[in-house]
């Protein structure tokens, strides 16, 4: 492992930037703060900011994982076990045997009581990762523009329902209102739905987007949520299904498929078989073991995953992840499509092919081994795009259609995102144009930043050609932009 430099002077309460995966063979992870830069003279198109007059510090974190991967079987376990662990534990020995990947990840991460996004803010300097929108105000923006073209494809609805999945801390969000907010007609026509299981999430999200109750008239006891953003009303739910259906809907899905659990499978001399969770002999951590005979996970979704890909593809691979409930949330999107018009844009890290073997732990901006102190760190997995086109197109192939996976790069680049920079670096002051700059390069930009004339430690590093994007859209609202 090579790990070129760990800054403390990350501040509170300004974005931060971010930790973005590369290949397999290594992976990247960089963070530093960015500014909301604002009021810009010439912004494009329905793009206004809110003035925010700090210029926050600069700092960056830049660590090459190379070598992270696949950490080795050796841990420390944690001195008295934390709540999740014993959970684990005790759903082992209750089973008498081991836990699928899928269980194990889906209990560490969204377990009601102890899991990790339930309790905490997780993101930023004093969280465990970072994300595209907390990099930069231009993320949500350019999410922003995306929603409105496509909002006018839909032959500007006086109503929609604007979902989004995984909202995190709520930036993107804030951003998009905020740079849609010029086209008056599509601010009014949102009914805002947030999927977030984690309720200390979902009461950042209402801080962010600057909430209130509100009363409504005729009925002294009966409250909505609106936000001041705009005057949108907002709902929170546990699932997509829990969304009302019956509008047009646009779903945005920013970095929450690779949040969903996967399985592993692993190539043997007797054939595939299932990598799990277990016990260690004395009880006391967890260890990796291979299932002995066919799971139901190996017959049904290894099986299913393998119907999509070449044989050629599956023999070159020793391992290989499937995702069921991204196939299942990619369905549910289809069907809500299909059936009320609109079209999700899903941008994640991940490939275009079967996934092999990509999951991995973050504790405090740094890759940890999966099995250690579960519940502490993050974990994560590639996102396969072919399974989620393979799925949408299996629920809805007549009525969908699926455009991508494109790069990140290509998605923002054809959105404006190069005329927004200009127009805010003309509009900034010098302190506040050195993060701008930076915060850009994250986004768009590939590997090291050329122009960079700060620190090494510093030095931004851009994920625009690692992030993937992807529309799933209904027929009728034709080709979405930029997908043409
Ligand atoms: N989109 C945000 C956050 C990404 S982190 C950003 O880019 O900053 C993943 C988000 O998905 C978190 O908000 C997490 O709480 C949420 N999440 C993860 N699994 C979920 C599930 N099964 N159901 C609902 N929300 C989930």
């Amino acid at each position: 492992m090579l790990r070129k430099s760990v800054s403390p002077l990350l501040s509170q309460g300004i974005r931060q930037a971010i930790p973005f995966l590369s290949s397999r063979a290594g992976v990247s992870l960089s963070f530093s703060s960015s500014s909301h830069i604002l009021n810009p003279s010439a912004p494009p198109a329905g793009q206004t900011n809110e003035h925010n007059p700090d210029s926050p510090p600069t700092a960056t974190i830049s660590i090459d994982r190379s070598g992270l991967y696949n950490p080795s079987d050796h841990f420390h376990k944690p001195s008295a076990d934390s709540e999740l662990v014993k959970h684990l534990k005790s759903i082992i020995k209750f089973r008498g045997g081991p836990i699928s990947i899928a269980e194990y990840m889906e209990e560490v991460l969204t377990n009601p009581n102890c899991g990790f996004y339930i309790n905490k803010d997780v993101f930023g300097a004093g969280g465990d990762f970072v994300t595209s929108p907390e990099v930069s105000q231009m993320f949500g923006e350019m999410v922003g523009v995306w929603t409105v073209c496509l909002w006018e494809q839909l032959g500007r609805p006086a109503k929609v329902n604007l979902v989004e999945l995984g909202p995190g801390r709520g930036t993107l969000m804030a951003d998009l209102l905020r740079g849609s907010s010029k086209f008056v007609d599509f601010s009014k026509s949102l009914d805002i739905h947030l999927v977030e299981c984690s309720p200390t999430l979902q009461k950042l999200q209402y801080n962010t987007l600057k909430c209130i109750d509100e009363a409504i008239s005729g009925d002294n006891t009966a409250k909505r949520i609106t936000t001041t953003l705009t005057g949108a009303p907002i709902l929170w739910h546990a699932d997509l299904e829990e969304v009302p259906s019956g509008l047009p809907t646009i779903i945005i899905a920013h970095e929450f498929y690779d949040a969903l659990p996967i399985h592993q499978f692993q190539r043997t001399s007797s054939g595939w078989t299932e990598k799990v969770v277990d016990l260690s002999d004395d009880s006391c951590s967890f260890r990796f073991v291979l299932s002995p005979q066919p799971t139901p996970a190996s017959l049904l979704f290894l099986r299913k995953r393998c119907q999509w890909a070449d044989k050629e593809e599956i023999a070159k691979l020793e391992q290989i992840e499937v995702c069921p409930k991204a196939i299942e949330v990619t369905q549910q999107i289809a069907k809500r499509i299909s059936a009320d018009g609109g079209g999700a844009l899903i941008i994640d890290y991940g490939k275009n092919e079967i996934i092999s073997d990509s999951l991995q732990a973050i504790r405090k901006h740094k890759f940890v081994n999966i099995l250690d102190d579960p519940g502490s760190a993050d974990l994560s997995a590639y996102v396969d795009f072919t399974a989620i086109r393979r799925s949408a197109e299996e629920a809805s192939a007549e009525i969908i259609s699926v455009y991508g996976p494109i790069t990140q790069s290509q998605l923002l680049g054809s959105l404006g995102i190069n005329f927004r920079v200009e127009a805010l670096l003309q509009n900034c002051t010098e302190e506040q144009a050195e993060p701008l700059r930076a915060g850009y390069w994250r986004l768009v930009g590939d590997g090291e930043a050329p122009f960079w004339e700060g620190t090494e430690e510093q030095k931004p590093i851009g994920v625009g050609l690692r992030y993937l994007a992807m529309a799933i859209v209904n027929k009728n609202q034709g080709i979405p932009v930029p997908f043409e």
